[in-house]
This record gives C-alpha cells, structure tokens and sequence, in this order.
C-alpha cells in the first residue's frame, strides 16, 4: 500500500479513469480525483463500439472489472470483417487464425 494519501489526475479517458480504479483499488489511495477539460461524456457520435485487444482485458481483469464488463456489455469477437462502398472486402481479420 502506497503512502500517498490523495492524487489527481488530469485526463479522465480511459487511460486516466483506468489509473483512477488502480490508484484506489491496487495502490489504496483513497481520494483521487480526475480533472477533465470537458465537463461530460455526450457526444452521441462516441460510443458506437470499442474493441478490446488482449492488453485491455488485462487491464480490466487486474482492476476485477472483466467479468462484469463481459458479463453487462461485452461479446466475444472472432473475426473483423469490413466492407466498402462497392462491396469490396477491405478487412477480414480472424482470430482463430492469429
Ligand atoms: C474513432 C476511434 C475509434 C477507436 N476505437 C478503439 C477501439 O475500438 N479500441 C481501442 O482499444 N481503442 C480505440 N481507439 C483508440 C482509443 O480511443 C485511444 O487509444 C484511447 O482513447 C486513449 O486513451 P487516453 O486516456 O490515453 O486518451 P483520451 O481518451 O484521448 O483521453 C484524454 C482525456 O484527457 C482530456 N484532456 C486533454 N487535455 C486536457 C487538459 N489540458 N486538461 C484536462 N483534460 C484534458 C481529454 O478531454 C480526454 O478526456 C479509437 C480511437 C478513435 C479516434
């Protein structure tokens, strides 16, 4: 456990939020705080889908956050396929294959 009693942090994206959870969760900080230019999250265009790499998944299974996050929001993705105006496949990632 840290001896640091408060912290801020100045970001809350992902990167700065996930800090926040470790900060208090990993570390025992107990008043952190995060300051972000904008005041919220309302963009309609933002949040449409956010793939998760293997990184990430550590992340959220190290703040215990991946059962619940898997369980409330997330679905397994075995393959990114996409397409262009003319039909043509432009992507087709597998990840059996990987
Ligand atoms: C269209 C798009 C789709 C994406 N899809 C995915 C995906 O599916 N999967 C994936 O893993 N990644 C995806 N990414 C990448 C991912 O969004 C970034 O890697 C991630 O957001 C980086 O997180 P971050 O916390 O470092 O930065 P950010 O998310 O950019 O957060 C930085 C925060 O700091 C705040 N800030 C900046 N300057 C200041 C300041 N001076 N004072 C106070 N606050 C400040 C900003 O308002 C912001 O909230 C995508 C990115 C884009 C643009």
């Amino acid at each position: 456990m840290s001896t640091i009693k408060r912290c801020t942090i100045i970001g809350g994206g992902v990167a700065g939020s996930a800090a926040a959870i470790a900060l208090r969760k990993i570390a025992g900080i107990r008043h952190v705080r995060i300051i972000d230019s904008v005041p919220e999250v309302s963009d309609p265009h933002v949040g449409a889908g956010f793939v998760l790499q293997p990184t990430a998944l550590t992340v959220l299974d190290r703040l215990d956050l991946l059962q619940k996050t898997a369980t409330t929001c997330g679905t397994p993705i075995t393959r990114l396929w996409g397409v262009n105006h003319n039909s043509s496949t432009v992507l087709d990632l597998r990840y059996e294959d990987m």
